[in-house]
């Protein structure tokens, strides 16, 4: 049986049934790993003895006719800046190539309370900081849908195990659309939660005022029940927040009929591949006939986000990666003959060029003398962009925006940076303003998926969930499996 093709929710009812077994399903995606794994590359740690263990011990508790959480038993995979006690976590980087934590993330701890499976670790940029899993110091992920192009990034890893059907679901992180996009790239479900919804707790830190945990699955059920797992206050986080966490899957009604849509105006200019905005288009007229009401808005700060981001987030990463200093972490030179000697070298060595550009620039930025021209600046308009959602959502209940104004690309390296940082033009913005996004599959160009984005208020994750479900529901692009071949 292909156990592997299944959404978990479809797979929490074959355990319940007892139509099948924990351990079944463990092994068959181990098999499916080791079939497909050569060509994917998803994966960097792999933890089969502790997941088949896990797996027996919650086939005895289905036989003891002891009630099962949604996530009991099912396989899933953790990107790799996720602390996980007694696993190793590199963050895909030379510096942590040999760092086994002694503590489990928050999300971890619940999901371990919820007696689910990881199957291992998987492939990231490194520090989070890409949008390719290009810039891992181990290995590029191959997108399923084909094999020479990036699955995106950065949680490319996680996303390309879901697809290939490595995992049933999956964590990401998302500090400016590394959860979204990467979900775009391969056709599943990602969802990035309000900022604060899911404990930072464990969560390698790349920059703290936009990092958030959330769901990659095949499914929109699959990604409520993810959330409703990994959401929830934590002490271990000061900007946890204390709210109270709805059952996410009772949003999933099936009914968009009034619902307001905004359709923002600079999120379908100048650089979206004409294709992608046809089939947003699509899903636009899709949705009017499904009873949904399409509404003109704007957002006119939103081509100053980019580069805004590309100010915050160096600068926290600036100031969060100064941790890796030889000294305490990861990676130390040995061959140095005084500590700043050795801190410098150590740094230099540990750190691929992503990271050290990205540190060099937050440093740059912050420094006395450019700290009000850009830093300050920058939050400046970061409080622009948030006001420009708070009057969008007057007129409308949920955005409508691509989640990548392109489809994957081709693995080759030949795109400069810059280039790829304007690509996040959709995604980040939802970060600045700390709100809820989805990002699920709406179609084809070229054989390769596009994802559409759905953007909800603070809080609000209930209302693009029932969107995304809604839509879901009267398409099929979710239920198509990767071919996994070449161009
Ligand atoms: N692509 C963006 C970057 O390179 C976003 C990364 C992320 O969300 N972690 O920073």
């Amino acid at each position: 049986m292909d156990l592997y093709k299944n959404a978990a929710h479809e797979l929490h009812e074959k355990l319940v049934k007892k139509e099948i077994s924990s351990v079944e399903l463990t092994i068959s995606i181990y098999n499916r790993i080791d079939q497909v794994e050569d060509s994917v590359k998803a994966y960097l740690t792999l933890d089969k003895e502790n997941a088949l263990e896990q797996a027996a011990k919650v086939d005895k508790i289905i036989a003891s006719g002891e009630k099962i959480a949604p996530l009991a038993g099912i396989p899933g995979a953790i990107k790799d800046n996720i602390s996980t006690k007694g696993l190793r976590t590199t963050c895909s980087s030379k510096m942590l190539e040999n760092f086994t934590p002694i503590y489990d993330a928050h999300v971890i701890q619940k999901l371990r309370a919820d007696e689910t499976i990881f199957i291992g670790k998987t492939n990231m940029d490194e520090f989070a900081m890409g949008s390719t899993t290009e810039t891992s110091y181990f290995q590029t992920t191959h997108n399923p849908w084909n094999l020479e192009r990036v699955p995106g990034g950065s949680s490319g890893g996680s996303a390309a195990a879901v697809v290939a059907g490595e995992a049933i679901w999956s964590l990401g992180s998302d500090t400016g659309g590394s959860i979204r996009q990467p979900a775009s790239f391969t056709g599943c479900v990602g969802i990035k939660p309000t900022y604060g919804r899911v404990s930072r707790y464990g969560c390698v830190a790349f920059a703290s005022s936009l990092d958030q945990i959330g769901p990659i699955t095949r499914d929109v059920t699959d990604a409520a029940t993810v959330l409703n797992t990994i959401c929830g206050v934590c002490t271990m986080d000061s900007t946890s927040l204390h709210e109270e966490v709805p059952d996410f899957t009772k949003a999933l009604t099936n009914d968009v009929k009034g619902l307001r849509i905004g359709v923002p105006k600079e999120y379908y200019a100048a650089g979206l591949d004409p294709k992608v905005d046809g089939v947003l288009k699509k899903a636009l007229a899709d949705y009017e006939a499904m009873g949904a009401k399409i509404v003109d808005v704007s957002l006119p700060h939103t081509e100053y986000a980019v580069i805004t981001y590309y100010i915050i987030a160096p600068a926290e990463a600036s100031a969060n990666l100064a941790r890796f200093d030889g000294v305490r972490y990861g990676y130390r030179d040995m061959k140095a003959t005084s500590a700043p000697e050795m801190t410098t070298a150590s740094r230099t060595e540990g750190f691929g060029a992503e990271v050290k550009r990205r540190i060099m620039l937050g440093t740059y930025v912050l420094s006395s003398g450019y700290y009000d021209a850009y830093y300050l600046k920058a939050m400046q308009v970061r409080t622009l962009i948030r006001q420009d959602f708070a009057k969008a959502f007057e007129q409308c209940d949920v955005l409508l925006t691509p989640t990548s104004p392109v489809v994957a690309y081709p693995i080759d390296g030949k795109m400069d940076p810059l280039a790829i940082y304007l690509l996040d033009v959709c995604t980040i913005p939802v970060n600045l303003a700390g709100l809820p996004g989805i990002s699920i599959p709406a179609g084809f160009v070229d054989g390769m998926p596009v994802g559409m984005q759905l953007i909800g208020k603070v809080l609000d994750e209930e209302t693009i969930l029932r969107a995304a479900y809604a839509f879901e529901q009267s398409h099929d692009y979710h239920k198509v499996m990767a071919p996994l071949g070449g161009k």
